[in-house]
């Protein structure tokens, strides 16, 4: 049977984080912008709340939600501020290859620190030689005994300046490919671990992102999270999974400027008449409009077919491209809506259109995307 309606615990989750980011996320979005300052009471609020990690699985101190219900959160911060809120679901990213391929200790104890207190992990992959080509990774690992030694550099990590620990892709050869590839977990405070500079970011400016030095780090045994030959293929099933994620904050993004957009359009008047009752405007609204709801769709039609065990990560891919390039069309017609008004800092258009453009650039970019779809459509 086909449904369109959430359940009632979904529309209370809903509500929840409704109301959280008009209370606490939407008013400081702005300062947080020029600040370049991710707000740490926020995200404890959030946690405190059952906001972030929300796919912890129940034995490890999580609420044990699905994708689809991620992402009705990610909508809902998204609208607030899409910086703020890539910070607060970032954690997702770093625990799901924990969740898909970690050892019963690993999730015990990584999963479960996540839950017990408000601290942050991140996800790396891409280093300063590139991030699309996820096997063309240089960071090496070697064996030593029993333990493994870690070499290299991570860059654009979300979250890295305060993460607790990392997961981190690394080779034994990058002439192997995907085939010399494994993943680890590695603690802060593991010696030769250096945290490198903040970005200076366009948008998004509210999320911290800075680089992750490895300079002969130590880890155990233990702490091998995929073994060799296995990590390629888990980086690439963690995407699967967090790709809805992404176009729910596209959805949020849009649906802000298309509620800012209206509201504007309704008041600004010109040759005699309010701006909305110009038909060129008009359309501009109307595709904002369409944009929305195709983008909320396809990401809720990709959370779905994960929590149903639907194998299809090609829904994901749409949501992601389709949602990123719209949003970014959105913003920039929200700031052509707005005129010269739209131009400014004192409305809050210019800095959707700012945080759009990154949409379009991390967790994959809307060209790797559509090489993903080709090929399964070549498949
Ligand atoms: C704010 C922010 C946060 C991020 N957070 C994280 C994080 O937490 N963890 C992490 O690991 N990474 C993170 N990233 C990195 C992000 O995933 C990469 O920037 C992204 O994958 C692109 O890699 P790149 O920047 O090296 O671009 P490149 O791979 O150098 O690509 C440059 C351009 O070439 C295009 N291109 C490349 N290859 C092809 C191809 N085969 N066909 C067609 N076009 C192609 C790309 O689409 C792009 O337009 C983040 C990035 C940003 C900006």
């Amino acid at each position: 049977m086909l449904g369109f309606s959430l359940t009632e615990e979904q529309q209370a989750l809903v509500e929840m984080a409704k109301r959280f980011t008009k209370e606490r996320v939407t008013p400081i979005a702005a300062e947080c912008d020029r600040d370049a300052r991710f707000p740490k009471d926020v995200f404890e609020a959030g946690h405190e709340l059952g906001l972030i990690n929300p796919t912890v699985p129940s034995e490890y101190g999580g609420a044990g939600l699905g994708e689809l219900d991620n992402a009705l959160i990610a909508e809902q911060l998204a609208y607030g501020c899409t910086g703020i809120q890539t910070s607060m679901l970032a954690n997702t990213l770093a625990l799901t290859p924990i969740k898909l391929a970690g050892s019963e200790a690993q999730k015990t104890k990584y999963l479960g620190m996540l839950t017990a207190e408000p601290v942050f992990a991140s996800y790396c992959t891409t280093e300063p030689t590139g991030g699309s080509d996820v096997a063309g990774l240089r960071m090496r690992f070697e064996k030593h005994g029993d333990d493994f030694v870690l070499n290299g550099e991570k860059c654009w990590i979300t979250n890295a300046s305060f993460a607790s620990f990392y997961v981190v892709f690394a080779t034994s050869d990058p002439e192997l490919r995907h085939r010399g590839i494994a993943a680890f977990i590695v603690d802060r405070e593991t010696e030769g671990l250096r945290v490198g500079k903040h970005e200076d970011k366009l948008g998004q400016r509210a999320s911290d992102t800075a680089a992750v030095h490895f300079e002969n780090v130590k880890v155990p045994k233990a702490n091998l999270l995929a073994p060799e030959g296995q990590g390629f293929k888990l980086a690439m099933e963690t995407f699967n999974q967090t790709r809805p994620d992404i176009g729910a904050m596209a959805t949020g993004l849009m649906q802000r400027c298309l509620d800012e957009s209206v509201a504007y359009a309704k008041e600004r008047v010109t040759f005699g008449q309010p701006i909305i009752e110009h038909q060129m405007v008009q359309a501009m609204l109307a595709d904002m409009a369409i944009s929305t709801e195709a983008t909320r769709l396809l990401t809720l039609k990709g959370a779905w077919n994960l929590d149903n065990g639907v194998r299809d990560p090609i829904v994901s891919s749409y949501a992601k491209a389709f949602g990123a390039d719209r949003a970014m069309q959105t913003a920039l017609d929200a700031v052509q809506v707005f005129g010269g008004n739209g131009y400014v800092k004192d409305y809050p258009v210019e800095k959707l259109m700012r945080d759009a453009k990154v949409l379009q650039i991390y967790e994959g970019t809307s060209q790797i995307q559509r090489l993903v779809i080709a090929r399964s459509l070549a498949r």
